[in-house]
């Protein structure tokens, strides 16, 4: 590499730049409290796993394995790695490798960067960003529902509308293989109107089949057999159970019967909220249960449900649903000229931080500190609701001088303030004068 040429990102791979920084703070923050009013715990695994984690909690015949992996060679030991494609696999090991469901069932959820190697676009990249929840050891109805009405509720905190919910049951192992066999032979007798993806996915996974994007196929798909007519008593009394739950609550949703998960663990219940806002990747958030998944990896055996969503694709949504309003960088801007100044500035800097309060100090280094004027400018573009003013006067004189920056009441007042009652002052005005919640995180977003 020469010496000027430029370093840039891994394609698909993005920069979250601060301008974007505070929709996404809102997104984690709303989606946390979501979470934490469910009885929801936190947990974080590794970023890096074994590749045959992926390999056998995913399964072989999925996008994921067969062709989106990050894996590696570790050059140190020669163990096979692989950066997580997603989250599941990783709390379901540390479930199994703490023994975290033996007093009871557990609620968890996840959040963080996974990585698949797919072609990137709009919604689809490398590198990208799930939140999701496990609900590992509830067997029935009621817990699908829970997770779905949480989903819910985080749409209605966030101001989304625009998000469908679209719902199946995909039956256990045995309804499946019975299934199985009328749809291959369904898809064997239509042979000619399969691309060459569905003939290779024929007899190793035809459930994806259904799945397919191809609007050639779609007329083929819409009329094969459908996996809901295959449930027995128990599936469907599940499925049954869920939708009473989801209606009682006045939860929308449509049955799709194409909605499939083409793994060998997932059971039962499947669902997707999705937009029509994004284009092609309008799916926001996939879930679904995973039942046979824990006793498949030596554990007890032991139910689960979880889903993830994409933040990436929730970030677009707000965005296309309003502007977020500018939010303030700080509550105070110090401004200040000559070196005393600078003095005092940095220890009622401390002080106002002391009490709760962000502050940006102006930075006299490398350019000076620059005329009252052009600081001034600086403190108005910040967002603070106030300046401080600092210069020799105040020093000689022991006070500071204190702005209004904002409009309301006491937009644009100035007043000369002892040194020492100044945080006073700015608290006083801050938390009592203005409407400012005290506890803020300078968030403000107008859907
Ligand atoms: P798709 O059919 O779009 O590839 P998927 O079945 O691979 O989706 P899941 O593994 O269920 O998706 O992931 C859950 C959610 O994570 C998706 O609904 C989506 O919002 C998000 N997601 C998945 N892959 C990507 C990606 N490459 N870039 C951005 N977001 C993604
Ligand atoms: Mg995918």
């Amino acid at each position: 590499m020469s010496k000027a040429e430029k370093i840039v990102a891994i394609k698909g791979m993005n920069d979250i730049l601060p301008a974007d920084a505070p929709l996404w703070e809102l997104f984690e923050n709303t989606a946390e409290s979501v979470l934490k009013s469910y009885g929801y715990q936190k947990i974080v695994t590794p970023i890096v796993e074994e590749t045959g984690l992926f390999a056998r909690a995913i399964g072989a015949v999925t996008d994921i394995v067969e062709k989106e992996m990050y894996s590696f060679t570790d050059s140190m030991n020669g163990d096979q790695l692989t950066l997580r494609p997603e989250g599941t696999a990783g709390v379901v090991r540390a479930v199994i490798e703490h023994n975290l469901a033996y007093d009871g069932p557990k609620r968890l959820w996840y959040k963080g960067p996974m990585f698949r190697h797919e072609r990137p676009q709009r919604g689809r990249y490398r590198q990208f960003f799930q939140f999701g929840a496990e609900a590992i050891g509830f067997s029935g109805p009621d817990i699908d529902a829970e997770l779905i009405m949480l989903c819910r509720r985080l749409w209605d905190d966030l101001g989304l509308d625009n998000i469908r919910l679209e719902l199946n049951s995909i039956g256990n192992a045995d309804e499946r293989q019975r299934h199985r066999a009328d749809l291959i032979a369904y898809f064997e007798a239509n042979i000619d109107v399969l691309d060459a993806e569905a003939k290779r996915r024929l007899h190793a996974n035809p459930l994806r089949i259904l799945d397919t994007k191809n609007p050639a196929m779609q007329d083929l798909v819409n009329q094969a057999p459908q996996l809901l007519a295959y449930l027995g008593e128990e599936s469907l009394a599940h499925f049954e159970g869920l939708k009473k739950i989801l209606d009682a609550n006045n939860v929308q949703y449509t049955v799709n019967p194409r909605l499939v998960r083409g793994l060998d663990y997932y059971n039962r219940t499947v669902f997707e909220w999705v937009t029509d806002l994004l284009g092609a990747q309008g799916t926001v958030c996939a879930g679904g249960r995973y039942d046979p998944l824990i006793e498949t990896f030596g554990g007890k055996p032991t139910p689960g449900i979880g889903f993830a969503m994409g933040i990436e694709r929730l970030i677009e949504l707000m965005k296309a649903q309003g502007e977020p309003s500018q939010p303030a960088q700080c509550d105070v801007y110090l401004v200040h000229q000559g070196m005393d100044a600078q003095m005092k500035a940095f220890i009622l800097g401390e002080r106002i931080r002391d009490a709760g309060l962000d502050v940006v100090l102006h930075c006299a280094t490398p350019a000076g500190a620059g005329s009252f004027k052009s600081q001034m400018k600086k403190a108005d573009g910040s967002g603070a609701a106030f300046a401080v003013i600092i210069g020799e006067d105040e020093v000689k004189n022991g006070v500071v001088a204190v702005k209004a920056l904002r409009e309301g009441e006491a937009g644009g007042q100035q007043s000369s303030v002892p040194f020492d009652d100044a945080v006073d002052f700015i608290v006083d005005q801050i938390v009592g004068g203005h409407d400012h919640d005290h506890d803020h995180d300078h968030v403000h977003y107008h859907p």
